[in-house]
């Protein structure tokens, strides 16, 4: 059969219903985005047939003069969108995702048990930086590497640089790395090199969140300071899923010998943590990053960081608590706590009435698994042509999620099974769903 919808009815139909979704909710999950029709189409076209594994003009397989021409071209873009001299700077585009390319990255800089230092999740950092908890190693980053996590200042929100300073001189870390999940600051990145050097320790931002910004100029430079820079492709830079590793290339012979960082993060990617690159996603991100090249994308980004402080000013006006006070970048973390509820109950709610966003931890929140915020994002909606106008309204939006959530956690008391189950064909979210739809 040719079409998927006549091979396949019950998948088409799955994807038609996700479509539906995404068109008619509110979509401000901060790690989405919608990426163009043009990226979509590599995604799903012959490249996914081909093996390729190993780098371009050395493969382990024939047949990949087509493929070498897209991965030496996709590198090139990846190079132009964020200005980088390719004598300085090189980029490897094979990762599968955001989480995969910081791991290759502790596999080509780290030994076993060699010490980590990144942002705590509960905090906004990323599982993937060292997660552990009191109890248990949860990321492979925290069960093969010895992780130390920095924390942000409980009274302020924002990264405590002097305390990081102090815990890396205790712990000596052998490499720091930069970047968060759901932090809505920018980064001090010639701290983080002041610290790191105290160490001789690795400097590495994973810029996966605020990357569309930095190609922009609308955010701290971390190639100023770091040695290496991973990020995934599908979020502010609207491309399709995926991770990419730009590393410094080596200006002297001698450090050539010291440091050869292109060549540890080409073999740590291949063959020590992956097998072949999945070259439809390598050709879509080329198509992303010639997107990110176009003046057009720095208007996006522009606007993107113009609706963020539109949303977090309306919030604020609205009489709520945001962490920081606001906004730097395209993400709001909003403190729920002081209402009395949980991010889990305002989520819950808001995907009844087609508004998407994620529940997140706060500053001295005491539970992960209901914790006291959410972190709601402008990428996505930006995307689809929204200006701050339009997220002021979006805060009407949430103002009302958040009273109906009050109203029915009146009826229902605290415990969160008995407020989902109110929530089920509960008429009174009836009209907020149709005016957000
Ligand atoms: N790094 C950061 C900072 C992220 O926020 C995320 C995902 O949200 C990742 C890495 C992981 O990316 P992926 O989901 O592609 O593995």
């Amino acid at each position: 059969c040719d079409s998927l919808e006549s091979c396949d009815p019950e998948i088409y139909d799955l994807i038609e219903l996700e479509k539906k979704r995404q068109f008619y909710s509110l979509e401000l999950i901060a790690s989405e985005n919608f990426t163009s029709r043009a990226c979509l189409e590599a995604l799903g076209s012959v490249l996914t047939n081909k093996y390729s594994e190993g780098l371009p003009g050395m493969r382990y397989y024939g047949g990949n003069e087509v493929i070498d021409e897209i991965e030496n071209l996709c590198k090139k873009r990846c190079l132009e969108a964020f200005e980088l001299d390719p004598s300085k700077w090189g980029v490897n585009v094979q990762s599968y995702s955001g989480s995969t390319a910081n791991f290759s990255v502790y596999t080509a800089l780290l030994k076993p048990f060699d010490r980590l230092m990144g942002l705590d999740l509960p905090h906004g950092g990323h599982l993937s930086h060292g997660f552990q908890t009191s109890k248990k190693k949860i990321s492979s980053s925290s069960i093969y590497f010895t992780s130390m996590p920095y924390q942000t200042d409980p009274k302020t929100g924002l990264i405590d640089y002097n305390k990081l300073e102090e815990s890396a001189d205790l712990f000596r870390p052998n490499l720091i790395i930069c970047g968060a999940s759901a932090y809505p600051r920018d980064w001090d990145f010639q701290r983080f090199r002041k610290i790191a050097d105290r160490h001789e320790a690795y400097l590495v931002m994973d810029m996966a969140h605020t990357s569309g910004l930095i190609a922009a100029k609308q955010a701290n430079n971390p190639f100023d300071y770091c040695d290496v820079i991973t990020s995934t492709t599908h979020k502010t830079l609207r491309g399709p899923r995926a991770g990419i590793i730009f590393y410094r290339k080596p200006v002297s012979e001698t450090e050539k010998f010291l440091s050869d960082l292109e060549s540890r993060i080409n073999f740590a990617v291949f063959p020590s943590c992956q097998g072949g690159p999945h070259n439809h996603q390598i050709a879509s991100i080329a198509v992303a990053m010639k997107q990110v090249s176009l003046p057009e994308f720095k208007d996006y980004i522009v606007q993107v960081k113009k609706n963020a402080v539109a949303l977090a000013n309306s919030l604020i006006s609205l009489g709520y608590r945001l962490v920081t006070g606001g906004t730097d970048n395209h993400c709001i973390l909003w403190d729920l706590r002081p209402l009395g509820l949980t991010g889990s109950k305002l989520e819950k709610l808001c995907e009844k009435v087609s508004i998407s966003l994620n529940k997140n931890s706060v500053p001295k929140d005491t539970s992960a698994l209901s914790p006291g915020g959410v972190r709601i994002g402008t990428p996505a909606l930006t995307s689809r042509g929204f200006k701050e106008t339009d997220f002021v309204e979006v805060a009407e939006f949430l103002h009302r999620a958040v009273h109906l959530c009050l109203e029915i956690q009146v009826e229902t008391g605290k415990a969160l099974p008995c407020f989902l189950k109110a929530l089920e064909n509960n008429p009174k979210l009836n009209a907020l769903k149709t005016a957000v739809e």
